[in-house]
């Protein structure tokens, strides 16, 4: 089982080391052609305009389309959540745009850039998640076929999942909990229920 990490920009390295820590390896993905090798796919945090610039300069749009499409797991954390995102308020060229949900960038303002919160993650066991969440963006609405995983108190969602497709808003490859990186190993693996119905 081969997993991709785009490192056009981000925090691609901390998502291998987690992966490295649970006994996974990784292929830091650049080039397009990269893809069909892949059983799944991370799209780590980092700055989504400047992601989404070099997504359309290499050529990737159309093959992260398809890779999404092939029913392989993808993961977008914060600004790979974004990049998911079918609708996003406030990004200046497009992105993936396959996930039905909306969210809108850097939604927790200025005086809270960077915070952790403890969330219930639905089919996570073993307790809350201690997610840190910087300059994050908040999932405003999901469509019909898009499960809400995880959210903060206020019911924010932070979490969904839609098939094989995971997004989280916030950084769970930093802080030390490999729990969500295991989670989404098996949803290549088909171990898991297509929806996470126990969430609504
Ligand atoms: N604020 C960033 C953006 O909108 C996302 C932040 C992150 O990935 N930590 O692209």
């Amino acid at each position: 089982m081969t997993t991709g990490i785009l490192a056009l920009q981000g925090d691609f390295r901390e998502h291998a080391e987690m992966l490295a820590s649970i006994g996974q390896a990784s292929v830091e993905v650049r080039r397009p052609e990269q893809l069909d090798a892949l059983d799944s796919l991370i799209i780590p945090g980092g700055e989504s305009t400047t992601i989404a610039r070099l997504i359309l300069r290499y050529g990737f749009t159309e093959p992260l389309r398809a890779f999404c499409a092939s029913g392989r797991a993808v993961w977008g954390t914060c600004a790979g959540a974004i990049l998911l995102a079918k609708r996003v308020d406030d990004l200046d060229r497009p992105g993936i745009e396959t996930m039905d949900m909306a969210v809108a960038r850097n939604a927790f303002g200025r005086q809270v850039d960077s915070f952790e919160a403890s969330i219930e993650l639905a089919g996570l066991a073993g307790g809350p998640f201690r997610a840190i969440f910087i300059r994050a963006p908040i999932i405003e609405s999901v469509g019909p076929e898009v499960d809400a995983l995880g959210r903060l108190e206020d019911g924010t969602i932070v979490a969904a999942r839609q098939g094989n497709l995971l997004a989280t808003a916030f950084h769970p490859e930093l802080g030390g909990d490999s729990r969500l990186h295991e989670f989404f190993l098996t949803i290549g693996a088909g171990e898991l229920p297509t929806a996470a119905a126990s969430a609504r």
